[in-house]
């Protein structure tokens, strides 16, 4: 069969039996759950791969998934991806009312058209005609989310990063891959969006220390927490004028304790804050920055700071061949109004992580509304473009590189320039953890 061949069987594949991945992005939006606490719906996704009597490895990474179809003749493994976690977004319509986790970045739909993928693929007569395998890999934890949370079970031993794609490149589920894709869910897309960069980010979890007294009574007794986590975050409002306009820094803290009652001078505030950015150089010195901010702040009131600095996710880019290989694909099917080249966004993903190590690509697909990614507005409206047809994309990618001895795929690879190896990633994350504590008490 040549490639258009074997696209219309793959289509075939997945036309009879469509219902079964939107059921199951369906099933997986009422039963959210965040990262690496995914355990229901981990569950749900081996059931419904072992109806198709494939070999499924499971609780890698805790929640995580992995399973391979093999074609006729060796050649690459391509991975195709799909999240598991939502994020507490408290009233959204399909929350979790116990632990307010919800499906607002859609990546139910994601596990949906990962699936979509694989019935569209998995058929004798498609192998046959493939050089190589494709991996599906349900994957935990994107949402960088509950991060004292992540960070006690860290200090636990249950996981070493709070990423879950960081901790399948560590626990070596991508020895064994060449080139990873998936499409992710986006608002406002008519069709499908490619290409496009995005910021990477360090997170930060800061602990101000001070001294309690009476707030009424006895304020020049205290310490003021609070005010030094004020002054800390109006020095970092006055660096943002340093910035420059193509790092596309964005700091946005949070506190997450701000202080005990209100007739105590509050002894200690905590804030969660990330630092994103487009190059892990201009991250790096915006985060140096953010300390001398915390410790200024600790030493105008005579506190304490404690700040532990965590890796977060790399800078994402595409691989331009892939990525234009993919697109031959949307130009094939879809009207050019459909098709939406994807600039530079402000958000960060772990599949950032992954463009160091492979070749990838993450396009968007729309299906949703227009409603702001992790807010209670976000819904997916029609399932059939985010499921199946982003699912049919995908497994036609696949086709156009392993098939004819997987020549597509081969030079890819070989054209790919790699920005760094395993060790020398796991060495990056591993440099930018600390904890440090800075005292200024007099
Ligand atoms: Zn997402
Ligand atoms: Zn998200």
């Amino acid at each position: 069969m040549n490639s258009s061949e074997i696209k219309n069987k793959a289509t075939q594949n997945l036309e009879i039996i469509k219902n079964i991945p939107i059921d199951l992005s369906k099933e997986i939006l009422k039963n959210p759950e965040t990262g690496y606490k995914e355990f229901k719906t981990s569950k749900k996704i081996f059931d419904t791969l072992k109806t198709f009597e494939l070999n499924v490895e499971d609780g890698i990474a805790i929640t995580g998934l992995k399973t391979t179809i093999q074609g006729s003749k060796p050649g690459p493994n391509i991975a195709i991806l799909g999240e598991l976690d939502g994020l507490p977004v408290p009233d959204h319509p399909f929350e979790d009312k116990m632990t307010h986790a919800a499906h607002a970045c859609g990546h139910h739909i994601q596990i949906g058209n990962m699936l979509a993928s694989l019935i569209a693929l998995n058929s004798k007569e498609i192998l046959d005609n493939l050089s190589g395998s494709i991996t599906f890999m349900a994957v935990p934890a994107e949402e960088y989310v509950e991060i004292e949370w992540r960070n006690l079970q860290r200090n636990n031993g249950e996981f070493e990063f709070l990423g879950g794609k960081q901790e399948f490149i560590k626990l070596g589920a991508f020895d064994d891959i060449d080139i990873s894709m998936m499409t992710h869910a986006r608002k406002s897309l008519k069709g499908f969006g490619y290409g496009g960069t995005g910021n990477g980010l360090i997170a930060k979890f800061i602990k101000f220390h001070g001294k309690t007294s009476h707030a009424g009574g006895d304020p020049h007794l205290g310490i003021n927490a609070l005010n030094a986590a004020n002054i800390a975050m109006s020095a970092i409002h006055a660096n943002r004028e340093t910035f420059e306009d193509e790092n596309h820094i964005r700091i946005h803290p949070i506190i997450t304790h701000g202080g005990a009652v209100v007739n105590q001078i509050p002894d200690l505030v905590k804030i969660e804050t990330f630092v994103r950015g487009a190059s892990i150089d201009a991250i790096k010195d915006a985060n140096y920055k953010v300390d001398k901010c915390l410790k200024a702040g600790a030493l105008s009131v005579g506190g304490e700071v404690e700040i532990t600095t965590l890796p977060g996710y790399l800078p994402i880019f595409n691989d331009s061949n892939l990525s234009s290989l993919y697109k031959e694909n949307l130009d094939i099917f879809y009207d050019q109004d459909q098709i939406e080249k994807i600039n530079h966004g402000g958000g960060s993903t772990d599949m950032g992580d992954l463009a160091h190590l492979m070749p990838i690509i993450h396009p968007y697909v729309g299906g949703a509304n227009d409603g702001s990614h992790h807010t209670k507005e976000f819904l997916i409206d029609d399932y059939n473009l985010p499921v199946i047809e982003a699912g049919k994309m995908m497994a036609f990618t696949v086709i156009d590189l392993l098939a004819n001895n997987a020549e597509r795929a081969n030079k890819i690879i070989k054209e790919h320039k790699r920005k760094l190896s395993k060790s020398q990633y796991l060495r990056l994350l591993r440099d930018i953890s600390s904890n440090d504590t800075y005292n200024f008490n007099d």
